[in-house]
């Protein structure tokens, strides 16, 4: 079952979708999109305000199942 992160779900103004079979592989894929795409706003962001967006993006994966009939 696939697993997705939308990036928009994180509070950005974004429509990236990070997606991966487990949490982990949608983590490393946004942590590469937001280093990236958003690598001014995450490096405005202390070390403590990073971590706690990246653990409220960890939350916010979720099952694409629901899209993924084909
Ligand atoms: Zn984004």
């Amino acid at each position: 079952m696939a697993r997705e992160l939308h990036c928009s779900d994180t509070g950005m103004q974004c429509d990236y979708i990070a997606k991966g079979d487990t949490d982990d592989e949608v983590m490393d894929q946004a942590k590469q999109h937001v280093m990236s795409t958003h690598g001014e706003a995450a490096s405005a962001m202390s070390d403590q305000d990073r971590s706690k967006f990246m653990e409220s993006a960890r939350t916010a994966i979720h099952d694409t199942s629901v899209h993924d009939r084909q």
